[in-house]
């Protein structure tokens, strides 16, 4: 039997100015902003950050339409900041990380949530309710050096022009380099590896025809149409 030779498995992300970014790993943050940890059914003052991750072939680069996924029928829509990581490290600390983020992105953590309910319910993996394909939308990365640290800002997300989530980046219960420093006591960090920081409140459900527009202040934004 023969096989199509399959399409370059690293795909890679426009960047403003600059050659493009091949994307090693994605990271992601789970309850960063506390309305919606609230939001979720949690307390967000006592819990540590944690991590889930997504295939680098979960990307959906910018200008594509988001195919409506499988399996779900409560396809939700979590706006985010991405730190996409430009110097590797392990063991870093709070005030080396800034020194280790290339660029910052808008991004999307499409999250199928009946699934994700199911998971927690039944104590199983996230796996396939955050990781599957097309599940990372991304807009361009601006590099760092361009925009300097971001450390407020507005970040919202409309959907057919109606304000779904709206937060600011100083309301993150943990920072940008904070939570570089707690992923790199858990991994070694790459040149290339992507996190989404956590989403603000509001997260709800999408379908099919759906326009999504997601914004942070001083970056490109990331507009889709579900199909
Ligand atoms: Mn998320």
């Amino acid at each position: 039997m023969d096989f199509a030779v399959p399409p370059p498995p690293i795909p890679s992300v426009p960047v403003i100015g600059a050659a493009p970014f091949p994307v090693r790993r994605i990271f992601c943050v789970g309850r960063n902003y506390a309305a919606h940890a609230r939001e979720m059914g949690h307390d967000p003052t006592r819990e540590p950050p944690f991590f889930f991750t997504k295939p680098a072939d979960a990307l959906l680069l910018p200008g594509a339409a988001m195919p409506y996924p499988p399996a779900t029928e409560d396809l939700h829509h979590e706006i985010e900041l991405v730190v996409a990581i430009g110097h590797g490290g392990a063991g870093i600390a709070v005030a080396e990380a800034q020194a280790h983020v290339f660029g910052y992105a808008v991004g999307l953590d499409m999250t199928r949530r009946d699934l994700q309910a199911e998971a927690k319910k039944l104590g199983r993996p996230w796996d396939m309710a955050k990781a599957f394909d097309y599940s990372a939308p991304i807009a361009p990365i601006h590099r760092a050096a361009d925009t300097g640290p971001l450390t407020r800002g507005a970040i919202w997300l409309d959907v057919n022009g109606v304000r779904r989530q709206a937060g600011d980046l100083a309301d993150l219960i943990w920072s940008v380099p904070e939570v570089i420093a707690a992923l790199s006591r858990l991994v070694h960090l790459e040149a290339g590896d992507l996190i989404y920081s956590g989403t603000p409140e509001g997260v709800a459900a999408v379908g099919r025809g759906d326009r999504l527009h997601g914004h942070v202040d001083g970056l490109t934004d990331l507009d889709l149409v579900i199909v």
